[in-house]
């Protein structure tokens, strides 16, 4: 298989046509989804979704002798529509603040399957999270203060309270997705987790679990090891049990660009997790936690392509440049991280490459430029290009900048495209402003 195309969702094919070969995804005609949504467009196939699911669970099953499950990180993108996949297939739902939590509880995700996290929750995060979520996520101990002082009001029920350990160990990924070493903004170092065990002891709060997440986008579990064994100690200095949640967080890779194929197991990432928790629990003698994976990116990353229309093509110092109808305003990630992206057009992928494109966006930023210097073939005006791999942190870091309105969303399956989210208008570009106040005379 051509190794750009494994990067596609599980039901990626090629469909003859009277043009010649088109990409086909769910069995849905890209050329008709650009026609009728317009783009740039964002898709979600189901069954990719539901594969990288399955493999999480039966790497769970098959690794993990104790109670287990997934939690979505909303954060990698959340609607009403995800919210209800998650949901109906039983997974937690982590929401980042009342905003997420908002969004999950319109989904009608229930109240034991809503997880809260956040540094520097709000008050009102905190209200929304103590009426409606089933977990809460401490970050600092300025919170849980707060926190206690809901619970003297009796505020019932209340959500269990992990705490989030920062182990001070860095994992090997960008700077700027890294959280677990020792000077990040998350999480509290041990000193401050045992001042916190101490006051959930004193004033009679739900703590049940130990929360650690070292950062996103990692390839190798060995680092996961250590932060492991230190969250373990503390669990052992804190008697927890014989009843109680560790949750590793998330973070596992995803390849974005055939040079990195293949994607990275999930399977090895639950299998490390899996052997160093119940070695490190029998080690310790403590009970095995119930264990939840707090996954994003390697969850729906795959599941996600974006579809652009190039609008012109041209050529500046022996660069061609494909100016395509999206970029930075709904993938922020080159320019964030350096992220980098692959493509195809959809109108026969395979043809060979004609030499290098840079793929840039319509908005006023140099930094506009979505994928730089990839092999592709002779590539006209009005034709469609999809990049793969665009399931997570993408619309959810999105932006109206230059007046760009949010994509429409589809979600595939079964040979048909259901929007979940509609394009942006140009009326809800102006729906939060009031005029200038009119002066007195
Ligand atoms: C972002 C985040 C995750 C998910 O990270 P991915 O890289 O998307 O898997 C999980 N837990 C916490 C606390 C996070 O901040």
């Amino acid at each position: 298989m051509n190794r750009r195309l494994a990067l596609f969702p599980e039901t990626t094919a090629l469909a003859a046509t009277p043009a010649g070969e088109a990409l086909t995804i769910a069995a849905c005609d890209l050329h008709v989804l650009a026609d009728r949504f317009g783009t740039p467009l964002y898709l979600y196939d189901a069954a990719t979704l539901d594969a990288a699911l399955g493999t999480y669970l039966q790497a769970l099953a098959e690794f993990y002798p104790g109670d287990a499950g997934i939690t979505y990180a909303g954060k990698a993108f959340l609607c009403t529509a995800i919210a209800q996949w998650a949901a109906r297939s039983g997974l937690w739902v982590d929401c980042t603040g009342e905003g997420e939590l908002a969004i999950a509880r319109a989904a009608g995700v229930p109240r034991a399957q809503i997880l809260v996290h956040g540094v520097n929750k709000s008050a009102q995060d905190l209200a929304a999270a103590v009426a409606h979520a089933g977990t809460l996520v401490v970050d600092n101990l300025t919170e849980l203060e707060r926190l206690a002082d809901l619970w003297r009001q009796h505020q019932r029920p209340f959500p269990e309270l992990w705490l989030r350990f920062r182990p001070g160990l860095a994992v090997d990924t960008h700077a700027y997705t890294q959280t677990g070493q020792q000077d990040s903004k998350f999480g509290l170092e041990e000193e401050e987790l045992r001042q916190a065990a101490a006051l959930c002891r004193r004033a009679g709060l739900p703590l049940t679990g130990l929360h650690f997440h070292q950062g996103s986008k990692f390839r190798d579990p060995a680092p996961l090891g250590a932060a492991l064994a230190r969250t373990l100690d503390l669990a052992q200095a804190l008697g927890l049990g014989p009843i109680w949640t560790l949750s590793p967080g998330g973070g596992w890779a995803v390849a974005y660009h055939e040079n990195d194929l293949p994607h990275p197991p999930i399977e090895v990432y639950v299998q490390a997790i899996a052997r160093q928790v119940r070695t490190g629990c029998q080690l310790r003698g403590l009970t095995l936690p119930h264990l939840r994976l707090e996954p994003g990116r390697s969850l729906i990353a795959r599941a996600g392509v974006a579809l652009y229309r190039v609008g012109a093509v041209k050529h500046s110092a022996g660069r061609r440049w494909l100016l395509i109808d999206g970029g930075l305003a709904d993938n922020p990630r080159p320019a964030l991280y350096g992220a980098r992206y692959s493509a195809l057009p959809v109108r026969n992928p395979l043809r060979p490459p004609l030499g290098p494109a840079w793929l840039a966006g319509p908005y006023c930023e140099s930094g506009d430029v979505l994928i730089e210097g990839l092999a592709l073939p002779d590539i006209n005006a009005g034709e469609l290009v999809a990049v793969p791999v665009s399931g997570a942190y993408q619309l959810s870091m999105s932006s109206n900048y230059d007046g760009a309105r949010r994509p429409a969303v589809l979600w595939l399956e079964g040979g048909s495209a259901h929007p979940i989210q509609v394009r942006e208008s140009l009326e809800d570009l102006i729906r939060r402003d009031r005029p200038l106040p009119t002066t007195a005379a």
